[in-house]
């Protein structure tokens, strides 16, 4: 069974896409089977996975929408070996078409459940907002990532997105989990950040992870050329740091795997 991931926080620019993508490839080195499913209408992880977002046929909106079958709209992997569900301008529809719709939160779930089997893990990139599409991402996963720039006002947003997350827990999905949060875009010799940081170790030490994703020029880069960062500068520190978060991933899931054995045994 594949595991389905929702990479989500409601504020712009924090690296949920960036993230997505980049962790999407390092699965890939590690020798899974990964599906990036772009749910955000501007398309970015899209772009940055190599597809023309303008050029697709069928893309994550009339899968949502029912129009088509996922395995019709996925596009395998131009570059970093993964297939893409894609997205594009398209998906802003959705929003709206979604509301008139029975089990308007289902459907991303439904969908994932004809095709998630050929995959190990499902990475879905969100939209910075908390719309229906983001409430179908969170309906679909095992667990949320939540990526963290840690500035200022990083906290503030955490709330109603943890709301949310209870919410989907309450009723549509009650076995989401929060997989983690992220410290993104991280700099040690920024004193506000490292504040920040300890702020989120002390409130949420089990689901922090101890990689840090620092500011590295090389992963703002990479989206340009439609690489991931594995494969644009697989020696540079944010790919290295990428490459220890799936590994980090895949070693709490065991632990988790081994402990839940374990109580039922
Ligand atoms: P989101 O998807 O949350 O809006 P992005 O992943 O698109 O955020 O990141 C926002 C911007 O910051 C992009 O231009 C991206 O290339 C850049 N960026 C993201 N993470 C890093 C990082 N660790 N170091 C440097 N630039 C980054
Ligand atoms: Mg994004």
């Amino acid at each position: 069974m594949a595991r389905i991931i929702t990479i989500a926080n409601q504020k712009g620019g924090v690296g949920k896409t960036t993230t997505c993508v980049n962790l999407a490839a390092s699965l890939v080195f590690n020798g899974k089977q990964v599906l990036l499913v772009d749910l955000d209408p501007q398309g970015n992880a899209t772009v940055g996975s190599g597809i023309d977002k303008d050029e697709v046929e069928k893309s994550a909106y009339e899968v949502l929408m029912d129009y088509t079958a996922p395995n019709e709209a996925i596009i395998y992997g131009k570059s970093g070996g993964f297939s893409v569900l894609p997205a594009n301008g398209d998906l802003t529809a959705a929003e709206v078409q979604l509301l008139e719709k029975k089990e308007r939160e289902q459907r991303l779930k439904r969908a994932l459940n004809t095709c998630s089997r050929s995959y190990d893990y499902v990475l879905i990139d969100c939209p910075p907002s908390l719309n229906i599409l983001t409430v179908n991402a969170l309906v679909a996963a095992d667990g949320v990532l939540i990526p963290i720039q840690c500035e200022y006002f990083a906290l503030e947003g955490l709330t109603a997105l943890l709301n949310t997350i209870k919410g989907v827990q309450a009723n549509a999905n009650k076995s989401l989990v929060i997989e983690g949060l992220l410290r993104t875009m991280y700099d040690a010799r920024n004193n506000l950040a490292t504040q920040v940081g300890e702020q989120l170790s002390n409130h949420f030490e089990a689901e922090l992870y101890k990689t840090v994703i620092p500011r590295n020029v090389r992963l703002a880069e990479a989206p340009s050329h439609g690489l991931p960062v594995q494969v644009y500068d697989r020696a540079s520190r944010g790919a290295l740091a990428y490459m220890a978060l799936a590994t980090e991933m895949e070693r709490r899931k065991r632990t988790k795997d081994t402990r839940q054995k374990t109580e039922s045994a």
